[in-house]
């Protein structure tokens, strides 16, 4: 077995054991390898070894890897901050965004979005640590995000992101990863259909699904660490 398959093997006994512990099903959560900075030959190793959702978070180097495994049946996450003149290639490329933290954002990938694809699926990005984090929307700001969203017909609403500071006290983690739920939830109080809480990294995707995680992204424990770019 290669390196890859291990580690794709120990984190899914990881979720499974994570679910377990949370009395959830482990399949209703859903794995993002994060490939970023590694090569495409790693993408189709992890590809083979039965991982179908991979995520990027810089879109030059997604799309040469995205047109270099066109021939794979794979589903790409962009997980990264977004410049506004990035989004064509972002809404061509890809199937879920999870970085939306801005209407202007959200506004230019719907109208990037070809018609012959279905509507993109996106997450908002809140900032559940305060001054400690720089990227998503401040909590409550998603509520007007997700009003400017459900206007946009080429996009299609599915939850929230967090990246939350990393921490090793894991009730810490889960207090962050529990206040992006309870938004979450407030939002479907509000008539939203949402199914998704993308919440989790190498890390900390125990705490994650503790409490309610339906997607985690998962780097380092897949592909070992990367190199500081
Ligand atoms: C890099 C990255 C991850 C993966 O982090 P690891 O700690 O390597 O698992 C997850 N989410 C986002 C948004 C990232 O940029």
């Amino acid at each position: 077995m290669t390196t890859i398959a291990a580690n794709l093997q120990a984190v899914r006994a990881r979720i499974a054991r994570a679910a377990e512990a949370a009395g959830r099903r482990a399949g209703d959560i859903v794995l993002v390898a994060v490939s970023k900075t590694f090569p495409a030959q790693r993408i189709a190793e992890a590809h083979a070894a039965g991982q179908s959702a991979f995520g990027e978070n810089h879109v030059q180097e997604a799309v040469a890897k995205i047109t270099a495994l066109a021939a794979l049946p794979i589903e790409w996450h962009f997980i990264g901050p977004i410049q506004s003149n990035k989004t064509g290639p972002i809404a061509e490329h890809f199937q879920w965004v999870h970085s939306v933290e801005r209407e202007k954002i959200a506004v230019r990938l719907n109208e990037a979005r070809p018609e012959g694809l279905p509507p993109l699926n996106v997450c908002i990005q809140v900032n559940v640590s305060g001054e400690h984090s720089k990227s998503g929307i401040a909590p409550g700001g998603e509520i007007e995000l997700a009003e400017a969203i459900a206007r946009l017909p080429r996009l299609r609403l599915r939850g929230l992101m967090a990246i939350p500071e990393p921490t090793p006290d894991v009730e810490f983690q889960r207090r962050r990863f529990a206040l992006l739920r309870e938004l979450k939830d407030k939002l479907a109080g509000r008539g939203y259909a949402l199914d998704t809480l993308s919440m989790g990294m190498s890390d900390d995707l125990e705490a994650a699904i503790m409490e309610g995680a339906t997607m985690v992204r998962i780097g380092t424990a897949i592909f070992g660490p990367r190199r500081k770019t």
